[in-house]
């Protein structure tokens, strides 16, 4: 769970009772300072340099009220992202946030899940009689914050009841038991974001071990979600096969009987994230060395870093043989 320095209010958000309950529980609560944002502009985040400034924004939660009800494409996982919750406690050193969150990456939760949900109720009814598949974490990991929100207990039991329509949103946290009992209808998928431990140890701050996530996975599989690992970024480094064979081998043991789909995705990076990531962490240990990655245009338009032909290769070797061995081909997705 996130334990927050500061929380700053947005002042229309104290308009509505989720927003009144959150002011008066960190109100009481030591430690926690208060500040509020008459306009919805957020200032006020303490920090001298972009380190600093990183840090402050990652311990800072900010309570406001979604006013773009225009939902974002979110392809290809899903048709759209459900706006739940932006940014993440997490410091990953490679995330994509890094580089989409500004030099103060607060967290920010909405108090008007229903007016969202009645949003997206509008995005089904048009696409109908096609399914519509909604993205719960396309720019957060939103199980930190569900203490505060409820946003996914919301939205898991919204889906539950609806046609047409489907929930997921993937995590690397594992305070998921809120969500055991609910009545998700099997409408929710629930992914968890994996890796080895050397890489989590290295790159993946403030973020639980494999174990413990792997763990949280089970207790979500037993509770009759479906759910989806991904694997990812996957690093070729010294004992990567051995490291992340092991790692394919206590899924097995853990989770065989299951339908697991995986998605596995090797480490890219773009220019603009490398200097970012250069700011915050400039010790970083990431491999981002041009020269031995090859260089591909993105469907976004902007060029990444990707491994080279033959260790691509050697990757997609590896985790479709093992995977297919210890899964059945059929639970790959896809493996980037
Ligand atoms: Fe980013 Fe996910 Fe790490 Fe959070 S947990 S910092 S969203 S990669």
């Amino acid at each position: 769970m996130f334990i927050p320095k500061r929380v700053i209010f947005e002042e229309k958000a104290l308009e509505y009772k989720l927003g009144e309950k959150l002011l008066k529980d960190f109100k009481e609560k030591l430690n926690v300072e208060i500040m509020y944002s008459k306009n919805g502009r957020i200032t006020g985040i303490p920090g001298r340099d972009d380190i600093q400034k990183y840090l402050e924004g990652k311990n800072t939660l900010v309570v406001g009220v979604r006013k773009t009800l225009k939902f974002e494409s979110c392809k290809p996982s899903a048709h759209y992202q459900l706006p739940i919750v932006s940014g993440c406690m997490g410091m990953c050193e490679y995330c994509y946030l890094n580089t989409q969150m500004g030099k103060k990456p607060y967290i920010k939760i909405h108090v008007n899940t229903d007016e969202i949900l009645n949003k997206a109720a509008q995005y089904i009814d048009e696409r109908k009689p096609e399914i519509t598949i909604f993205e719960g974490a396309a720019t957060s990991d939103p199980i930190p914050v569900e203490p505060y929100s409820n946003a996914l207990k919301e939205c898991i039991e919204y889906f539950g009841k609806r046609d047409k329509a489907y929930f997921r949103f993937v995590t690397k946290y594992t305070d998921i038991d809120s969500l055991l009992p609910l009545n998700h209808n099997g409408k929710t998928t629930i992914r968890f974001s994996l890796n080895t431990d050397s890489v989590i140890k290295k790159f993946e701050h403030r973020t639980p071990n494999f174990n413990e996530r792997l763990m949280a996975a089970k207790r979500v599989a037993d509770s009759g979600y479906p759910i989806g690992l991904i694997i990812a970024p996957v690093f070729i480094y010294e004992d990567w096969q051995h490291e992340y064979y092991s790692i394919l081998q206590d899924i097995h043991n853990s989770l065989s009987g299951y339908n697991i789909k995986f998605e596995v995705i090797s480490h890219r990076f773009t220019k603009r994230a490398k200097e970012n990531i250069l700011n915050v962490f400039p010790k970083t240990m990431l491999p981002m060395d041009e020269e031995i990655r090859k260089f591909k245009f993105g469907q976004f338009g902007y060029g990444k870093y990707i491994y080279k032909d033959e260790d691509m290769t050697g990757l997609k070797e590896f985790f479709l043989n093992n995977i297919s061995d210890l899964f059945g081909k059929e639970s790959i997705n896809y493996i980037i």
